[in-house]
């Protein structure tokens, strides 16, 4: 079931959600080259933390860290450990907050030094995805239209487009209803109505959509070991459009 958001709840998300947008906004100003993903981690536990409030993936299925920090590769759900970030290297750091009772939810794909010129684009392409898909939640849109705009944005462009995971709605819970996949047909599927709240998040690989879980059952990989990237807002359905509360 689909909840709806009432104006209270919404003052409280967006108070989680500037807890994540802050962790994110500390991870780009420290990010660099020789950092291992372990060390990520423990600036947003230690971001989230310093507000009173509790990281949203720390347990979350038993997830083992504050974030998911997954490497060039890597497309979601890396497991903060040992690898060292390289010069060149992509990083997606997805993270949350838990405060007042609320959720929060984003991703973005940083470049750390000189990343290569298709590396770049996907990514630029990505993020661009994502704006794309969430100007096309208006009131009165179909969810099938957010889903279709990243599918057709990223297909257009020739990547692949990972099918098995897909955005959410949140609010008392990390996933809630809807799913919001990255691949539709516009005009189809649940009307979008004010106070809803959902994350778009496209998960994009450089080439093919085949991704596979690695055997420590988190970490989910390209099938071809091409690059991928992931960009993740939360964002609240009002009369006068969007709004996007992880904004940084
Ligand atoms: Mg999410």
């Amino acid at each position: 079931m689909v909840s709806i958001k009432s104006a209270s709840d919404i003052a409280k998300m967006l108070e989680a959600a500037k807890i994540a947008a802050e962790a994110l906004n500390v991870v780009e100003q420290k990010l660099r080259a020789g950092m291992t993903t372990k060390e990520i981690d423990k600036i947003v536990h230690q971001v989230i933390t310093s507000h009173g409030a509790q990281p949203s993936f720390l347990g979350l299925y038993g997830f083992p860290g504050s974030a998911c920090v997954s490497v060039n590769e890597e497309v979601i759900h890396g497991i903060p450990g040992g690898r060292r970030i390289e010069d060149g290297d992509i990083v997606s750091v997805d993270l949350g907050a838990f405060y007042k009772g609320f959720h929060s939810d984003t991703c973005y794909t940083f470049a750390v030094g000189q990343v290569a010129d298709d590396v770049k684009a996907l990514l630029e392409d990505t993020n661009a995805s994502l704006y794309e898909a969430i100007k096309a939640a208006q009131v009165g849109a179909r969810l099938g239209d957010v889903s279709h705009t990243v599918e057709a944005y990223c297909r257009e462009r020739g990547y692949g487009i990972v099918q098995n995971y897909c955005g959410h709605g949140i609010g008392r819970e990390v996933h809630e209803d809807p799913e919001v996949p990255n691949h539709g047909k516009a005009g189809h599927g649940m009307r979008l109505v004010e106070g809803m709240t959902f994350c778009i998040e496209p998960m994009i690989n450089m080439k093919g959509d085949g991704v596979h879980t690695l055997s420590n059952g988190w970490t989910v990989v390209t099938d071809n070991g091409s690059w991928a990237a992931h960009f993740e807002h939360e964002i609240l359905i009002t009369a006068n459009g969007p709004v996007i509360l992880t904004k940084r």
